[in-house]
């Protein structure tokens, strides 16, 4: 199973590869105090030039899963994707307000998102800031949330949009699209949707790579004397030569019509392997005629040359030792 990642956009790309930490968890997040608060407390910086945190997120990346036939990833497809996904609340616009009230600027920290105390300690009086409790550091509160997303300034819908597959793709293509995912919170900026491709079984195609396998049976005269057996393919109807002598095994291989190659341009192989078949139930005239043929052929008391089944790690060895 092969694994890439396909971006469809034509806004300046941003990879995202793991969920961005939730602000406010960075650094010496449990201890009560940080590192740069205690920096600023020794060089004076007193925790003026932070500010209050910004209520605006960028939304969560979402992943959806999306199973397509074989056809639809050999030639590509347009398909329908519904997701339940968070989009901004069309009543606030965001911001979490009802219409015509606005952000009050929180009354403990007054505005600026953090309070500070001064603790002893050994190293003397430490000042050391922290997070407002009463407005979650934000610096303002919403007195009148949006009676429609609570104040969250998104609501969950559905939606359908129309997916471009592009030809080629494979189990584990995973797509981006970009600000397709859910929006963030306080007006934030949608992440990204992944689709995440999954191409069902088919009945008589079996995809390695770009190149597509099937099996025909051939019967054992029809392969001794050569034959024309009509195949159905992705493309229509084609004639499948198969040359007098044909051995099981053996195969045709008809060219440029496998699967469209993801990069670049043109298509693998659809490669037909012979299943000869050995007759069964012969009637007493079949087997007549056989015996005539094996008589014919001198074949009446085969010796039955005995071979490996397989060349494996003896027959690699023997190989190796042949040519000393
Ligand atoms: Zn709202
Ligand atoms: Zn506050």
């Amino acid at each position: 199973m092969r694994s890439c990642l396909i971006l469809i956009s034509a806004a300046p790309t941003t990879w995202v590869s793991t969920p961005s930490l939730p602000a406010g968890a960075a650094g010496f997040g449990g201890a009560g105090f940080s590192f740069s608060d205690v920096m600023d407390a020794f060089f004076g910086g007193a925790a003026t030039g932070r500010g209050p945190r910004t209520r605006a997120h960028r939304g969560q990346d979402a992943l959806v899963r999306l199973q397509i036939d074989l056809r639809d990833a050999v030639f590509g497809a347009e398909e329908d994707l519904t997701i339940d996904t968070a989009v901004r609340c069309g009543t606030c616009h965001g911001d979490g307000c009802q219409p015509g009230t606005g952000l009050s600027t929180c009354a403990m920290c007054k505005g600026r998102g953090e309070v500070q105390t001064v603790q002893r300690s050994f190293l003397g009086q430490v000042m050391t800031s922290r997070p407002c409790q009463n407005c979650h550091g934000y610096g303002s509160t919403i007195s009148h949330p949006c009676f429609e997303c609570s104040g969250e300034g998104r609501v969950r819908t559905r939606r359908t949009l129309t997916l471009k597959v592009p030809a080629g793709v494979d189990s584990g293509t995973r797509i981006q699209l970009q600000s397709e995912g859910e929006v963030g919170t306080g007006g934030g900026p949608a992440g990204d949707l992944y689709v995440e491709i999954a191409v069902a079984p088919h009945p008589t195609f079996t995809r390695r790579g770009d190149d597509l396998h099937c099996r025909i049976e051939v019967p054992m005269t029809a392969a001794a004397l050569g034959t024309v057996l009509p195949l159905d393919t992705f493309d229509g109807a084609r004639d499948l030569d198969f040359a007098p002598g044909t051995q099981p095994g053996d195969v045709v291989t008809l060219r440029g019509l496998g699967v469209t190659h993801l990069r670049g341009t043109g298509r693998g192989d659809l490669i037909v392997h012979a299943d000869v078949q050995t007759p069964t139930k012969l009637t007493e005239a079949q087997q007549d005629l056989l015996r005539q043929l094996a008589a014919l052929r001198g074949e009446e008391r085969p010796v039955g040359r005995v071979a490996p089944t397989d060349k494996g790690f003896m027959g690699k060895l023997r190989d190796a030792f042949k040519g000393v």
